[in-house]
């Protein structure tokens, strides 16, 4: 999905003034995002006091809504630079074209991984036939300096790994997780897993104490290391942790994304992440100009046009909590 704010207002993350260095529980509650006429999301990432969880600079968690007489996800194309795209799903299906030339069928529980590179395009939607619930999360990766540039690609894993306990099943769909490890591409070191959790377990995840770590419910009662977190809320968990007491009082859905707190200072506005105000003017120039994000074929409507550009200097920088 997209960043669909006509009032984009950039974000300036990064840097190793925002990471939590010891063990914490921080509950982010989610903003109310409307995306177009009948879809709204809750976005964890980025939020007021939070930007990023390792290389993940962007959550947003959506339904499970009744789409059943609806069109459903309508995201007309639209630019992105410096990141990955990670659709996931638990309910329904979305349509990806891109400006590489992809037409996929993303279902749930499959990885749909787009890396833009220095630039791709592309649309999302509701299949025109469509399952009667449509429920994921859509999350950004951030692409460290050295990698930003590199050709724009789309992948889609319908077969992924998964790790087992008694009560949880944890798919891995992005990096590693206690030895499993996804086939899509990654540029820094990162996890995001979807857990799957049977009513009455209580368990514990094996972590990597490097890494700074969020969990995301999307379904179900779960206590994550003894807090309850309400589906469509997110807690941060800091780094330093070996493992991560779970419970669940409901058959409960949960996704874990992780990674090595992300280095580089980076400026997100809209779809786009860069290192610099030169760097964004310049991609909203070249999108609205018809330059450098290619074209997305077969799509049943006309490309959205970028939000205007805040007045205010985007300059990026760590910033002390
Ligand atoms: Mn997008």
């Amino acid at each position: 999905m997209s960043n669909l704010d006509r009032q984009a207002v950039p974000s300036l993350c990064g840097g190793r003034g925002f990471v939590v260095a010891e063990p914490v529980r921080e509950l982010l509650s989610p903003r109310r995002v409307r995306l177009g006429a009948s879809t709204e999301v809750r976005r964890l990432l980025p939020n007021l006091g939070r930007r990023m969880i390792g290389a993940w600079a962007f959550v947003d968690h959506y339904g499970p809504d009744d789409i059943a007489d609806e069109p459903g996800m309508q995201v007309p194309p639209h630019p992105h630079m410096g990141l990955q795209t990670v659709s996931w799903l638990h309910d329904g299906e979305v349509l990806h074209r891109d400006s590489t030339g992809s037409l996929q069928t993303i279902r749930p529980r499959e990885l749909g991984l787009m890396t833009s590179g220095r630039a791709i395009s592309h649309s999302e939607e509701s299949p025109k036939s469509h399952a009667r619930f449509l429920h994921g999360a859509q999350l950004w990766v951030a692409l460290p300096d050295a990698h930003r540039h590199i050709d724009p690609k789309f992948e889609h894993h319908a077969e992924l790994p998964t790790v087992t306990a008694p009560g949880v099943e944890a798919t891995v769909l992005l990096g590693d997780l206690d030895g499993a490890h996804s086939p899509g591409s990654t540029y820094s070191p990162l996890v995001g897993a979807d857990l799957t959790l049977t009513s009455g377990t209580e368990t514990r995840l094996p972590l990597v104490p490097d890494f700074e770590y969020g969990v995301l419910s999307m379904s179900g009662e779960a206590h994550v290391d003894g807090v309850p977190v309400l589906p469509g809320s997110m807690l941060y968990l800091g780094c330093g942790r070996t493992e991560l007491p779970l419970r669940a009082d409901s058959d409960a859905e949960l996704m874990l994304l992780g990674g090595e707190p992300f280095e580089e200072e980076l400026i997100m506005w809209w779809n786009f992440v860069g290192r610099s105000q030169e760097e964004i003017v310049q991609a909203r120039e070249d999108w609205m100009k018809g330059t450098r994000f290619g074209e997305v074929k077969g799509y049943d409507g006309a490309p959205l046009p970028a939000p205007k550009l805040p007045d205010l200097p985007l300059k990026p920088r760590g910033r002390a909590r």
